[in-house]
């Protein structure tokens, strides 16, 4: 079911955004740090609990049958959300960072010494720090893949880092802290020429466009739930099935195993060989919400509506003055990076707080990013599917009130 757009509609679905702040609507623009959560979220997830509320695949009773059938589910919802083409593709996690983690350990007895591991130099530290562990641990070399003028890839630096013949290549869909996309098609079907295993960081794509793994093409692809109207403790690992199937488990214990015995343990099939422990069921039942949520929007409208208001907010701030923007474009996703003239990101971050404001600031966790922009953090905001042009007039309001502040 799609239903028509009608935004004040889908924005009455967030109850967090209908509180004051300081006297204020509130104003959340920090949806790339985690959105807010539609009622159905929050419904689901306290529907297990209050009704639901077992362990899922252990217990011959009807209220694990019950959670397991629902959790299970969700894995189907996950598999046509994003189209793969197996349901042992999809693996729960507990997020993004926990995704790559597992990749990163998972995969470190294919890795010999030398070997080339390419990272996004614009990636979040959960893209960065669990490749360098890799490469500490198998003795592989990582090497940081340069940005073009636009701050997104860049493609005649990557083609000449190509020849080197990496074994793995690690970037963004979308950058957290710009906001800026990468032509994931095009990077894949290169790195997979040149013979590379292939990760794509969809934490910040996730929730603006739609995502089929066969057509990127991919070996892994990660995500967060709380990054697309889900809850925060569940994420998602999807991976082709023989790249997937090949990963050494990096929790073991009960859940993943076929027999165990004092004599040794036989590992079971994916996707439990991935997924010890007992997995977040109520985040699980949740995101599984954020799914039917999200399908029921319209999509073309909703990127539109987005990208408009990206649009909208790029040009007040230039038209503001006194702003520096860092790889602002039209092609940008979700994002706008900016500081206020040489002002600290945090004075302007408290100032906007006192008006009802949130936004983001400091590095965003991609301190090599900061690095290359020279500058030591930001202040980011970031727009989710119930922010409207009432919010970005707000925020500019506030702002030149910081601005008459501090300058
Ligand atoms: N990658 C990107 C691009 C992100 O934006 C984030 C979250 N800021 C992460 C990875 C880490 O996600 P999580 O904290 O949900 O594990």
């Amino acid at each position: 079911m799609t239903i028509a757009f009608e935004h004040d509609a889908i924005r009455a679905q967030f109850p967090t955004l209908a509180q004051q702040l300081e006297d204020q609507p509130l104003c959340y623009l920090d949806t790339a740090a985690t959105s807010q959560k539609p009622q159905s979220v929050i419904d689901a997830m306290n529907h297990y609990y209050q009704l639901d509320n077992a362990n899922v695949h252990r217990a011959a009773h009807q209220l694990s049958a019950r959670a397991t059938l629902n959790y299970e589910k969700v894995r189907e919802q996950v598999q046509g959300f994003i189209n793969s083409a197996r349901l042992d593709e999809v693996i729960f996690t507990h997020g993004t960072t926990e995704s790559i983690n597992m990749v990163a350990y998972g995969i470190s007895q294919q890795v010999n010494a030398n070997d080339i591991i390419l990272v996004d130099s614009a990636a979040h530290h959960a893209n960065i720090v669990p490749w360098q562990q890799l490469a500490k641990k198998t003795g592989a070399i990582i090497k940081p893949i340069p940005l073009n003028d636009e701050l997104s890839i860049d493609h005649a630096a990557f083609d000449e880092l190509l020849k080197l013949s990496p074994k793995l290549v690690a970037f963004s869909h979308v950058t957290n802290a710009l906001g800026t996309v990468n032509d994931v098609e095009i990077l894949v079907q290169k790195a997979k020429s040149a013979g590379a295993i292939t990760l794509v960081d969809g934490a910040q794509a996730i929730a603006h466009f739609d995502i089929d793994v066969q057509a990127i093409d991919c070996d892994f692809y990660v995500f967060s739930g709380h990054k697309m109207y889900g809850p925060t403790g569940v994420g998602i690992l999807y991976g082709r099935f023989d790249q997937l199937d090949q990963l050494a488990p990096m929790l073991t214990g009960g859940e993943m195993i076929k027999t165990v015995s004092f004599a040794g343990t036989e590992f079971g099939d994916l996707p439990n060989k991935l997924e010890a422990g007992t997995p977040a069921i109520s985040a699980v039942i949740g995101l599984g919400a954020a799914i039917s949520f999200i399908n029921a929007l319209p999509k073309e409208q909703v990127r539109q509506h987005e990208q408009s208001l990206l649009t909208y907010l790029q040009q007040q701030l230039i038209q503001l003055g006194d702003i520096r923007l860092y790889g602002a474009n039209k092609h940008n996703c979700g994002v706008v990076a900016f500081n206020v003239s040489s002002e600290h990101h945090q004075d302007v971050g408290i100032l906007l707080d006192q008006q009802g404001i949130a936004v983001r600031c400091g590095h965003h966790c991609a301190m090599p990013l900061m690095q290359q922009l020279a500058i030591k953090g930001c202040c980011r905001a970031s727009i989710g599917i119930y922010n409207n042009k009432q919010d970005i007039d707000q925020f500019i309001t506030a702002l030149r009130n910081v601005k008459e502040l501090l300058l």
